[in-house]
């Protein structure tokens, strides 16, 4: 693995930008609200873009009719903080706790893994992977990561 300061903003453009043909297809708005000065930090960048990559096809995903999905990035303390929401179908209480399981999955030819497989990554990171959801209304996933040490 390589470990490199990086700029957590330019990431999710990037997996925006990669994803733009699906969100469109899909009928995905996306609203982004990126703080222009957030700190960078140490990341294993295609670990964490796989992790974003997961987190934006699911949304999509539970928005079969289209919807929106805004992502928002700002810090707090020492860490950064990045909310991913959609307007998708949401999580029954029954489901969530099994969300970060291996192979936990509700969908026809679902694999169940990107989720256990970000909840890693993030750890790895030093990071915590959260989820708020409500059904019919949409679900939100909260990532903080550790920003890298100041030089100043
Ligand atoms: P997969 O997408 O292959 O099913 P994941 O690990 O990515 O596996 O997700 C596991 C399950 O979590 C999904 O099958 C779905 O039931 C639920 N889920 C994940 N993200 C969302 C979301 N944004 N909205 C609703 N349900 C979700
Ligand atoms: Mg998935």
């Amino acid at each position: 693995v390589s470990i490199k300061e990086c700029s957590i903003n330019d990431l999710i453009t990037g997996v925006l930008s990669f994803s733009a043909a699906m969100l469109r297809k899909q009928k995905v708005k996306v609203q982004l609200h990126l703080d222009s000065s957030l700190p960078r930090i140490l990341a294993d960048t295609e670990k964490l873009k796989q992790v974003f990559v997961n987190i934006i096809v699911n949304a999509a995903e539970a928005m079969p009719a289209g919807g929106n999905l805004n992502i928002v990035t700002k810090q707090s303390d020492e860490m950064a903080i990045i909310t991913l929401s959609d307007t998708g179908e949401g999580i029954s209480e029954d489901e969530m706790i099994r969300i970060f399981d291996p192979f936990y999955t509700t969908k026809e030819a679902g694999t169940g893994l990107g989720l256990s497989i970000s909840y890693q990554s993030i750890k790895l990171h030093g990071g915590i992977i959260e989820v708020n959801s409500v059904p019919n209304k949409g679900t939100t996933f909260i990532i903080e990561l550790p920003v890298a040490p100041q030089s100043s």
